[in-house]
């Protein structure tokens, strides 16, 4: 992994071209592998409605959303395990966070050409004391940050191929949300659009380390 410094935004850290397009390439094999194990779905929010990205897990636990609400679960929707987090995922978070243990919870989601996520906080998980920790890959998209409240005064910045952003601290809980994909700009996927993996920690007790 490259030594970047972040540039720092209301809290969030983002580290541009964090990862080598080498790198990149590498997470894009693995990630297909998960998917092949693991497959994308369409989720719908509680509400019912469609989700624009499709999703699937790795790790520990998986974050899903149905008609039964927003949370963790151990099973992929078939009922399978999800598929093992990769070494290289695990070592990105271990060198931007400092932390020790592993993330329980290594969330992928594939942005089309039409995709975007309204702004929301990241707050299904029983403890905030650890950072979450979002890989881009493929496609440009414009990253909305904001603030703690909703309705708080937000700033954008484009995230591309290779970028890595920390929300901890004051931005752990920072509503945030990503606006559009400038489709095509990257040429890191077959088809085009965006992967964004997204590291959390679900629980506090869990005393998982590297292995
Ligand atoms: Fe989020």
């Amino acid at each position: 992994m490259r030594v970047i410094k972040p540039v720092k935004i209301n809290g969030f850290e983002i580290y541009k071209g964090l990862l080598s397009r080498a790198a990149q390439a590498e997470m894009v094999l693995s990630l297909r592998h998960i998917v092949s194990q693991a497959p994308l779905v369409s989720p719908v929010t509680p509400s019912g409605k469609p989700m624009s990205v499709r999703m699937t897990s790795a790790g520990r636990l998986g974050w899903v959303t149905d008609r039964s609400g927003y949370r963790y679960q151990a099973t992929h929707p078939s009922g399978n395990s999800w598929p093992a987090l990769p070494r290289q995922i695990a070592e990105i978070w271990h060198g931007v966070t400092q932390e020790t243990r592993v993330p329980d919870s290594c969330l992928i989601n594939y942005y089309d050409e039409h995709a975007k996520m309204g702004l929301h906080q990241d707050k299904d998980e029983g403890t905030f004391d650890f950072p979450v920790v979002s890989i881009s890959l493929g496609d440009e998209a414009l990253f909305r940050m904001g603030q703690p409240e909703r309705g708080g005064k937000t700033q954008s910045i484009w995230l591309s191929s290779g970028d890595v952003v920390v929300m901890g601290g004051a931005a752990r809980l920072a509503y945030h949300g990503i606006d559009k994909l400038r489709f095509g700009s990257s040429g890191l996927l077959r088809r085009g659009g965006r992967l964004n993996v997204t590291l959390r920690v679900v629980d506090q007790d869990t005393r998982a380390q590297i292995s």
